[in-house]
């Protein structure tokens, strides 16, 4: 069980970003948005509080956005708060995005002081060239520094963000982008794919016809010279785009692929609570009024039934490379998934992208290039 909790602000839109966040313009209007969104957090949060029941909550996700763009203070005393008021477990992982440009040793040593263990950076790239031609604000020499920040700071796990797939990147670039994040031997890399979302600016430029990604053969050459490089240097690859030392799997990620509860806070946050899936809406001022009211404003609320559940299991679970355990499978819906899914099983081991391995059926090789393929067969 897991509490996530968004914070929409940035210092300003990257250009492929589609997630929920406003720039900050202006220091006061922040300073007094901050205030405001928190009470409302403060607000959900206790919501939440009598509706959750004493599940221990093992861990806390705060994403965005740019979470440590909030001053540390604030940011710090509202991770208190929530460990008072909702009933975490002993030695929660606590996550933090951050951002390099947006970091100060100080802020840190007080979130650490709060709990934060974890801190998330979006490095992106390792070129000036690559991190601009995303709108990205800081440069790569500040990656680095900003790892030796937050060890500094007392951070024990800390992850790298990548993306490739960039505009303008060769598979050189890449192998450069790697080569310097593992030499900052971070705890954990996370390493996307680029996507061109509706509504960003490289969407714009993409309909335009004036964007220039590499191609499909070279974005697959990418991946697989992760795939490569990061096992090499002793980092475990347990999910599609997700690489660990031993010990820091992302725990709080873990729950969304395991399919497990966790309840979201926050303007544009989803949860999924006693069944539940709800999104909030992403209008941060229509948040704020709401839990003026003390109400909830979602824009989207489904109870799942448990075939909706089995589904979700199976196509967020085939994302790990351990896969989904059978047993695991029959003790929480009472069948195995052979019971359910015999057909389509069958067909993808046919194709060669699914394996059953020691009561785990998972996918192959050839799966993981074509996990959406995986996913939608178990989508009845
Ligand atoms: S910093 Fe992160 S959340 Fe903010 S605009 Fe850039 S990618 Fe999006």
């Amino acid at each position: 069980m897991g509490v996530y909790v968004h914070i929409p602000f940035c210092a300003r839109k990257c250009f492929y970003c589609d997630f929920h966040s406003l720039e900050v313009r202006d220091a006061h209007r922040f300073a007094h948005l901050v205030d405001s969104y928190l009470a409302a957090l403060r607000r959900e949060a206790l919501y939440f509080r009598s509706i959750w029941g004493d599940k221990p909550i093992e861990s806390l996700f705060i994403g965005g956005g740019t979470p440590s763009l909030l001053p540390a203070d604030k940011l710090a005393s509202f991770i208190s708060f929530l460990r008072t008021e909702l009933p975490f477990a002993a030695a929660p992982e606590i996550t933090m995005e951050a951002n390099p440009h947006s970091l100060s040793e100080e802020g840190m040593e007080v979130l650490t002081g709060a709990g934060v263990n974890r801190v998330s950076l979006g490095a992106q790239a390792f070129q000036d060239g690559l991190l601009r031609a995303i709108g990205r604000l800081h440069r790569a020499e500040q990656i680095g520094e900003s790892v030796h920040l937050l060890r500094r700071a007392g951070v024990s796990s800390i992850n790298l963000d990548l993306i490739f797939g960039l505009p303008g990147q060769s598979l050189v670039h890449w192998r450069e982008s790697l080569e310097q994040a593992l030499a900052l031997e971070p705890d954990h890399l996370s390493c996307y794919a680029l996507t061109v979302e509706p509504g960003t600016l490289l969407h714009a430029w993409q309909e335009a016809g004036v964007l220039q990604l590499p191609g499909e053969d070279e974005q697959a050459d990418m991946y697989d010279l992760t795939r490569t490089m990061l096992p090499e240097a002793g980092y475990e690859h347990y999910e599609i785009s997700n690489f660990s030392r031993p010990g820091h799997r992302c725990r709080h990620n873990l729950l969304y692929w395991h399919n497990r509860p966790y309840i979201g806070l926050g303007s544009g946050a989803a949860g999924y609570v006693h069944g539940c899936r709800y999104s909030n809406r992403a209008d941060l001022d229509g948040y704020i009024k709401s839990w003026e009211k003390g109400e909830p404003s979602y824009e989207e609320f489904q109870e799942l039934n448990p075939e909706q559940q089995m589904d979700e299991t199976m196509m967020l679970g085939m994302r790990l490379l351990e896969g989904v355990a059978e047993e695991e499978f029959r003790r929480r819906f009472g069948v195995s998934y052979w019971d359910v899914y015999r057909e389509a099983i069958t067909e993808l081991i046919g194709q060669g992208l699914v394996e059953e391995v020691q009561g785990y059926l998972r996918t192959t090789e050839l799966g993981l290039l074509l996990e959406n393929r995986v996913s939608a067969a178990f989508l009845r």
